[in-house]
C-alpha cells in the first residue's frame, strides 16, 4: 500500500512513545530525524560537501559531523543556513520517498517534528497530530532530559503553537492521560488506517 500517515507533535508530546506503538502492531515507522543524520553520516556525499564549504572544523576529530559548532554557523548567518538547507532538505526528503516506498506494512508512518512547517504534508495520506497540555509536556520534557524550566519553555515558545497543528490535523491523539490510554487510541486509529489503506 503506498497509504502513508503523517505523525507530528512539539518536544515531548509523545512522538516515539505513539510511533513505537504503532510498531509494535507491525507497521513500518520512518523516523525525519533518523534519515536527517543518515544523510550525514561519515563517507556521505553531503559531509564531504559539509567540510569543503565550511572547512575541517565542520567535523569531530572522530569525523563525524560537529552539529554544535554547525549550529553556531548557520544560527549567525541566513546565507549559511539557506546553503545548508539546499544540501540537505533534498537529500533527506529523497531518502524519505525511498523509505516510505520501500515499506511492506499495510499502511506505513513518517514520523517528523517539523512535518508541518517543513511542509512534508505532500508525503503523507493523513495526518496525526500528538496533542498534550503545556503543562503535561513541561512536565515530561523536563523529566525526561533534566532540562530546567526555562530552557523547555523557550524551545515549546520557538514551536507552532499548538492550536495551529491541531487545525492541521485529521486525528487528534490526547496524551494527557496514562500510557494504556494512548495504547487504547492507537489500536482505534491503526483499525481506521488499516480500513482508509485498504478502500485506496
Ligand atoms: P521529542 O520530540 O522531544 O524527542 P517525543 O515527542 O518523541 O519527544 P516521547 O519521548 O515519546 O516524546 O515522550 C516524552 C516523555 O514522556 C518520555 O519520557 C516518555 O516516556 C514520556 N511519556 C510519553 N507519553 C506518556 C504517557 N502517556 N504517560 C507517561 N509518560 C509518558
Amino acid at each position: 500500500s503506498n497509504f502513508v500517515v503523517g505523525v507530528t507533535g512539539g518536544i515531548g508530546s509523545g512522538k516515539t512513545t505513539v510511533t513505537d506503538a504503532f510498531a509494535r502492531l507491525g507497521i513500518e515507522v520512518i523516523d525525519a530525524d533518523v534519515i536527517a543524520r543518515e544523510v550525514v553520516a561519515p563517507g556521505s556525499e553531503a559531509l564531504d560537501a559539509i567540510a569543503a564549504h565550511f572547512g575541517e572544523q565542520a567535523l569531530t576529530a572522530a569525523g563525524e559531523l560537529n552539529r554544535a559548532w554547525l549550529r553556531q554557523q548557520v544560527f549567525a548567518n541566513d546565507g549559511h543556513k539557506q546553503w545548508l538547507n539546499q544540501l540537505l532538505h533534498p537529500r533527506i526528503r529523497d531518502s524519505i520517498v525511498t523509505q516510505l516506498g520501500a515499506a511492506q506494512s499495510p499502511y506505513a508512518i513518517l514520523s517528523a517534528p517539523l512535518l508541518l512547517e517543513n511542509k512534508l504534508t505532500y508525503l503523507t495520506q493523513r495526518v496525526l497530530v500528538i496533542d498534550v497540555s503545556e503543562d503535561t509536556q513541561l512536565a515530561r520534557t523536563m523529566a525526561r532530559d533534566s532540562n530546567d524550566e526555562a530552557q523547555v519553555r523557550a524551545i515549546m515558545q520557538a514551536q507552532m503553537p499548538r492550536s495551529e497543528r491541531v487545525a492541521q490535523a485529521d486525528d487528534v491523539l490526547n496524551n494527557d492521560g496514562s500510557l494504556q490510554d494512548v495504547y487504547d487510541q492507537v489500536a482505534r486509529l491503526h483499525s481506521q488506517y488499516l480500513q482508509l489503506a485498504q478502500d485506496e
